[in-house]
């Protein structure tokens, strides 16, 4: 096997989104697809009570994506067009898969501590599919399998690992998602396709990742080389691991819509405005 190797290492920007909510982002859809098939990473961080309420965001439409919401702290309450409400609480998934249409909300809400700490990953969907029924998966925290090994934990939220299957199933881009944490002194190697895109999202501690040191926050590009990641460290790191097989199809993104063409886009609009997504 040989070790993948980084092609770069992107500084999360912040942002303000929904009705003002303040964002670490990495990046965002954009018509060169370089992270093909993911879309979006997104961090909400909002560890400051004194900012007083998250604010949110409010009603808003989604086609031709799936946006996937992993908390870590505090809850995301949601609730959207098809009838569906619930809160995405510490350590829960939803997986939501658009397809032709979707109106929701979602506000996040901070925990007994003050804290709202989690993550949101836009995964496309390819041209099949952009028009599909949309549908929800919610994983709740104790159906994630956490695998602990050598002083590494995983919570595997989709994918496969030592034959162990994430509880998240039958996404397009059949990704790998899961939260890796490496104790102090303590290695983690895993196989992966060439020619899958491959991203590790730090946040905390400090890691080697293919003979790099990096440190929390970084976005981990890596190249599509290699067959083998690699990851070790002294004092300690955590990191979202992501992997995909690219659809390598032309995108338009058009704010929450992505879809294949310019024509694709101006018809969503048109059904927008006579709300018949
Ligand atoms: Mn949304």
């Amino acid at each position: 096997m040989t070790n993948k190797t980084i092609s770069h290492i992107i500084e999360p920007k912040l942002v303000i989104e929904g009705a003002g909510v303040l964002l670490r982002r990495s990046f965002g859809p954009h018509v060169s697809n370089k992270f093909d098939p993911f879309l979006l990473f997104d961090h909400f961080a909002f560890n400051n009570p004194l900012e007083g309420p998250i604010k949110g965001f409010p009603t808003h439409p989604h086609r031709g994506i799936e946006t996937v919401t992993y908390m870590l702290e505090g809850t995301v309450r949601h609730r959207d067009s098809l009838g569906n409400a619930g809160t995405i609480a510490e350590g829960d998934v939803q997986w939501m898969t658009s397809g032709r249409g979707i109106l929701h909300e979602e506000m996040p809400q901070r925990s007994i501590n003050g804290n709202n700490y989690g993550f949101q990953l836009w995964v496309n969907l390819p041209a099949a599919q952009k028009m599909s029924q949309p549908r929800y998966q919610e994983v709740s925290a104790d159906s994630i399998p956490v695998i602990e090994k050598d002083g590494v934990t995983i919570r595997l939220v989709a994918g496969e690992i030592d034959g162990i299957r994430g509880p998240v199933t039958e996404i397009s881009a059949s990704p790998l998602y899961m939260d890796v944490k490496l104790g102090a002194g303590s290695r983690f190697s895993l196989p992966i396709p060439n020619g899958q895109t491959t991203l590790a999202y730090v946040f905390e501690g400090t890691g080697e990742f293919a003979n790099e040191v990096v440190e929390a926050v970084s976005m981990v590009v890596f190249q599509n080389d290699g067959d083998q990641l690699e990851v070790k460290t002294e004092a300690g790191v955590r990191f979202m691991l992501i992997s995909g097989e690219p659809f390598k199809e032309p995108i338009v993104p058009y704010g929450p819509f992505v879809m294949n063409s310019k024509e694709e886009i101006e018809e969503t609009i048109r059904e927008l405005r006579m709300v018949r997504l």
